[in-house]
């Protein structure tokens, strides 16, 4: 078998959603399972979409999502450029050869024309299409003379290049995910090949960018079905193999119906896109999963069980891994719902099997200004971590940690202060020492309960408000030990003082 190549090929028309990061994923995924190249092409050819900063928030988040590819515009490669708007003379070429071949024309009906003659079909309840039954009405050159067509050359009328759609033939496809389906050409419509300007739509440019970069496999959305039958036609129109194809199921509204679409991250309050984005027109912000305190490894195993399931069911897998079981055979025909909880899920999970240090590393990124040191702040870790879903829990949740309490709950003062709780905390205080641990804070917690014929409820909970302000966090002795004697007792003779 020929090398297996595999690109992704995103116009910069905005950020990257959920589904185009899959997508990305599943080729990257693919081509290394087979040893293979992963390319990423920009399709820039649709000026009027283009959006600034598009380019780049991609190649960004591919990297944050740990799938660089191996070519592409920032990285360069053998079969650049790896943006189409670079490549109009490539282009140029095989807009010569195809107008040679029986599957292309040359149009000249005005945007204004067809309007015009739309308005009419839809007068009438009917949906005008430029195919075999209406393109020998339309004007072009099937239906001008060789005369008026090399007149309108010369006088120099705009034109465009449209596929001629062979008519009555059933095309026998083949989809990786999908299987074996049959398409009827007459239900296909002449697409325009190549635009006024004379640079190619989508489709021309991209299946001349596909065999000129050798590209094996075709792994794109199930948006890009429709469009299989033409690009199959094209290729044979050009002379060459065909690509294999798989064309990716959607990913669906957490409720299972519809697409997940942009809008859908503002309704039910998830990111849809990797990383935060800023549209440069709008200044509008639509926050990412990266910001938001996703770990990347937990964003792509997430991403990746989005349609598909490794052989075993197994649901925690590094890249590696994934990359090593990846089988396009076992990605799902049917549309994969998308679950916040789920991806909650994983993300703690992940957030469990970084280390101390590297949660430190990362908290420290979130919050420079932290006004302890790592010694403390890697205890404070270890303390918090196993209830964190995001890493900005831990700081969130142990608030108390980095400023001592201003004011304290009032229903835990009702629950947890008596008359005398003030009296019993200010003896306690003085059986602490300096050398303290959790191990002898607690033990003469104990002893001091004992001794004073108290529940440790009644010395623990007072302790806890006196500390963290509320009835939350982790065990106190644990607190007090990160907190260390000083600020315990301060914290002790504040609540004393201030809770009546
Ligand atoms: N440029 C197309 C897109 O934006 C690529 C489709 C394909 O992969 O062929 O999705």
């Amino acid at each position: 078998m020929s090398r297996v190549r595999v690109r992704f090929a995103p116009s910069p028309t905005g950020p990257l959603h959920l589904g185009g990061a899959r997508t990305a994923l599943y080729d990257y995924l693919f081509a290394k399972k087979n040893d293979g190249d992963f390319v990423l092409r920009i399709e820039d050819t649709d000026t009027a979409r283009f959006v600034e900063g598009a380019e780049e928030y991609i190649m960004e988040s591919l990297e944050w999502m740990g799938i660089t590819p191996d070519e592409s515009p920032k990285h360069g490669g053998p079969y650049g450029p790896y943006r189409q708007s670079e490549r109009r003379e490539i282009y140029d070429q095989y807009t010569a050869q195809i107008l040679k071949t029986d599957y292309a024309y040359i149009a000249f009906d005005t945007p204004e024309e067809l309007d015009e003659i739309r308005s009419k079909y839809e007068e009438k309840g009917e949906i005008f299409s430029y195919n075999y039954m209406t393109r020998n009405l339309l004007s072009n050159s099937l239906s001008l003379s060789d005369e008026q067509v090399a007149e309108k050359l010369q006088n120099k009328v705009p034109y465009v290049i449209r596929f001629k759609m062979p008519v009555d033939r059933i095309l026998n496809l083949e989809d990786i995910i999908r299987g074996k389906f049959s398409v009827n050409t007459n239900t296909l419509d002449d697409k325009v090949l190549v635009k006024q300007d004379g640079m190619p739509t989508y489709h021309f440019a991209n299946i001349i960018d596909d065999y000129e970069m050798k590209i094996s496999h075709v792994i794109r959305g199930e948006e890009w079905l429709p469009s299989m039958g033409l690009h199959v036609l094209l290729y044979e129109a050009m002379g060459w193999e065909a690509p294999q194809f798989a064309h990716l199921p959607l990913i669906l509204k957490p409720e299972g119906k519809g697409k997940l679409s942009k809008r859908d991250g503002a309704k039910f309050g998830f990111p849809v896109f990797p990383m935060n984005f800023t549209d440069p027109v709008t200044g509008e912000m639509s926050p990412g999963y990266k910001e938001a305190g996703y770990l990347p490894g937990a964003f792509v195993n997430f991403l990746a069980l989005l349609g598909w399931s490794p052989a075993d069911n197994k649901e925690i897998l590094s890249l590696e891994e994934m990359a090593a079981e990846f089988d396009l055979h076992k990605v799902h025909k049917a549309g994969a719902r998308f679950s916040k909880e789920k991806a909650d899920w994983f993300n703690q999970q992940y957030i469990q099997m970084k280390t101390d240090e590297e949660m430190l590393a990362i908290l420290k990124e979130l919050y420079p200004e932290l006004p302890v040191n790592d010694d403390k702040l890697l205890k404070i870790i270890h303390l918090m971590k196993e209830r964190a879903v995001f890493p900005q829990d831990i700081y969130e949740n142990g608030k108390f940690f980095f400023s001592a309490p201003d004011q304290y709950d009032e229903k835990a003062v009702k629950k947890a202060w008596s008359d005398y709780t003030g009296s019993i905390l200010h003896e306690f205080s003085t059986h602490l020492q300096p050398e303290m641990n959790s191990e002898s804070i607690k033990s003469k917690i104990q002893e001091f309960a004992a001794e004073k014929n108290l529940g440790m409820g009644k010395v623990m909970m007072p302790l806890r408000l006196a500390l963290v302000g509320e009835l939350k966090g982790p065990d106190v002795p644990d607190i007090m030990e990160i907190l260390g004697f000083e600020e315990t007792t301060r914290r002790i003779s504040n609540a004393t003082n201030n809770i009546s």
